[in-house]
């Protein structure tokens, strides 16, 4: 119990430098430097004002010197950050396998809100984790290297016949490539049987917020929903569950 909370403590730190790639990445800035300021009034933010979450709630969502609004990003970038670090460890134990898995959700994390925010998936960013998950596969005692190439490709894959497919019967584009790396990204990591859950829990999310949306009258044809952010909370789904969802389906089937 003390480690999740210390885990949690932890993920919180990590999710406000999430939050400087989140910002900084788009706009092709250096990540580590210069410290965090203020966008609007350029002034750097103090040490006791740039505590996760505590400090967004203390100066009520502004600006000490400005009095510019804070984005809610922060805060719920920072949290959650810190339940899934925590929940990771405790779910995979202090492990390599842990490290390996928080990588990836780090990399969905930061992918899925700066798809949020540009409807853009950064190609750095991906082909880095993509590198990362393949090479330190030989590090995790329950996955293979072959089963992290073939799992990337299957990802990838995947997405680029449905964007083909899409294509040719309805002649627009519906998913970017951005999403087959995405999907590539989270084959190198969790494997295909992974990946296949991934699209089905993905499709299941979007269609439970797509609708709830329309129920909102909030969604436009103008301003399509990313797909980021719904491959993201699939492959949550396939990392916590999967295991779980997919031995029950096979035994569903009697193999
Ligand atoms: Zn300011």
């Amino acid at each position: 119990m003390g480690i999740c909370l210390i885990l949690f403590v932890l993920g919180l730190f990590i999710g406000s430098f999430l939050n400087v790639c989140i910002y900084r990445i788009p706009e092709g800035k250096s990540v580590v430097w210069p410290p965090s300021h203020c966008p609007k009034c350029g002034s750097p933010i103090k040490p006791y004002d740039n505590i996760p979450v505590i400090s967004y709630l203390i100066l009520k969502g502004k600006c000490r010197s400005c009095g510019e609004r804070i984005s809610w990003q922060y805060p719920v970038v920072e949290l959650l950050t810190g339940l899934l670090t925590a929940a990771t460890v405790c779910r995979f134990g202090l492990s390599f396998s842990s490290f390996y898995y928080l990588l990836l959700i780090y990399y969905l994390i930061v992918v899925s809100f700066i798809d949020l925010k540009t409807m853009e998936v950064p190609v750095r960013l991906s082909y880095g984790t993509l590198l990362s998950g393949l090479f330190l596969s030989f590090f995790v005692p329950e996955h293979s290297f072959k089963e992290a190439v073939f799992g990337a490709s299957f990802g990838a894959g995947v997405i680029l016949f449905i964007i083909e497919s899409y294509y040719v019967f309805t002649g627009k584009e519906g998913m970017g490539y951005g999403d087959a790396n995405i999907m590539a990204v989270v084959g190198a990591f969790l494997g295909w049987k992974k990946v296949l859950l991934n699209l089905f829990a993905a499709s299941f999310v979007g269609a439970v917020v797509g609708i709830g949306l329309i129920l909102l009258k909030n969604k436009s044809k103008e301003n399509p929903l990313p797909f980021g952010p719904f491959l993201s909370a699939g492959a949550l789904i396939a990392l916590f569950f999967g295991d779980v969802l997919i031995n029950w389906y096979l035994g569903g089937m009697g193999v």
